[in-house]
């Protein structure tokens, strides 16, 4: 029997919307369907009070490829938000990521980037000779051991519920370290907020695209099945397979956000990190300063870390190589599965950065016209 959709795409966030866009522009019947009650996944905004406000945690959009770059500028403008975040350790303020600003702030006695260079060198000491083999020990060789008891222990301990010692360094190295006065978080060549936020992108991508929403795949896999020729299915791999082999460790956030309408201006920044390991939650976000809104009253959200259970959103993989093993267990299921594709953060189980969730889209896209014209 001739189904009604060449592609089922499970699961409406940001590789879903574009694969679904680019399959349905190449004249593919292409079906979206979501458990949550709108698309976008993890970058859709709520508008409260005029402000976008980044309801499963705060995305800034960054990326060096002029390609991607390029592509996301179709659907929306981006506006010219720079990430800067500051660091609050104990009524202490910071900037991030590490650089002259942090290191003349912390050490009275550095002036140059040469002096920046000798104090964190006399602070690996400890170090010398070995291979940084987790995070504590790559922290500190980049940083010194300062910086990593005041703004780097406390965040990525609450951050992840693990010791530093026991966190792949990799984690780290997403930072910058810079010695010249830049607050830029990132290094990437392009950066922005959209204008008109996030939905505005899905909500182009998927005009023309049918989509179905309050739909839960995984308990009416046979109806959804007998619908398409090909699925793509963008949820938890463990649960997929009904955790048959155990489950796969997540961090989950929790978000408390608040609507403040007599502050204009709560804290000065869109982010500021709280770095101590007292404060329970690891940063504030305040909306507005994403878009350089200046309207009357703020909202505003704390981000508290907590461990990933059945039911709750599943947000950061941890990718430690016990998880890695078990994801290797649930690949090889995967791939004996039929007419189904495993993909996005979740399908992966990868620390994606939204431009390589896009650009693993488009080349998820020309494969399969390739190989099915
Ligand atoms: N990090 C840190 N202190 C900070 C901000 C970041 O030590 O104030 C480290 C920490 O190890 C964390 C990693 O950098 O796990 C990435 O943090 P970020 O907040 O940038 O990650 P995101 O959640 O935004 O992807």
């Amino acid at each position: 029997m001739e189904k009604k959709y060449d592609y089922l795409v499970v699961g409406a966030g940001l590789f879903g919307s574009t694969f679904a866009y680019e399959m349905s522009k190449r004249g593919k019947k292409v079906l979206v369907i979501d458990r949550r009650n709108h698309t976008g996944g993890n970058i859709y905004c709520e508008n409260i009070m005029g402000i976008n406000v980044h309801k499963y945690g705060a995305h800034i959009f960054h990326t060096s490829s002029k390609k991607i770059w390029d592509y996301l500028n179709q659907f929306c403008e981006f506006n010219n938000y720079i990430n800067s975040p500051v660091a609050n350790y104990k009524g202490e303020l910071y900037n991030l990521p590490f650089n002259m600003n942090t290191f003349t702030k912390l050490w009275s006695d550095v002036i140059t980037p040469q002096d920046a260079q000798n104090k964190i060198e006399s602070q690996k000491e400890e170090l010398k000779g070995i291979e940084p083999k987790n995070l504590e020990e790559q922290a500190i060789s980049l940083v010194g051991k300062d910086i990593y008891e005041k703004l780097i222990k406390g965040y990525t301990e609450k951050q992840w519920n693990k010791d530093c010692k026991d966190l792949p360094s990799f984690i780290i190295k997403r930072l910058p370290v810079r010695f010249t006065f830049n607050n830029n978080y990132f290094n990437d060549r392009y950066q922005g907020i959209p204008i008109g936020g996030y939905n505005v992108i899905i909500d182009k991508m998927l005009e023309n695209v049918d989509v179905r929403l309050n739909v839960d795949y995984l308990k009416n896999k046979e109806e959804y099945n007998n619908l398409a020729d090909n699925i793509i299915y963008t949820g938890m791999i463990d649960e997929y397979f009904d955790y048959q082999y155990g489950k796969l460790e997540y961090r989950s956030l929790k978000f408390e956000t608040e609507i403040l309408k007599d502050i204009d201006n709560y804290q000065g920044n869109a982010v500021i990190n709280y770095t101590d390991r007292e404060t329970p939650y690891t940063r504030i976000i305040e909306h507005k300063h994403f878009e350089f809104n200046e309207s009357k009253g703020t909202v505003i959200t704390k981000e508290y870390p907590c461990d990933w259970e059945v039911g709750k959103e599943a947000y950061y993989p941890v990718n430690d190589d016990k998880n890695l093993a078990l994801y290797k267990k649930y690949e090889k299921l995967m791939n004996e599965e039929k007419n189904i594709i495993f993909k996005g953060r979740l399908g992966s189980y990868k620390y994606y950065d939204m431009d390589k969730i896009i650009e693993d889209a488009l080349n998820l896209v020309d494969d399969l016209m390739f190989n099915m014209p």
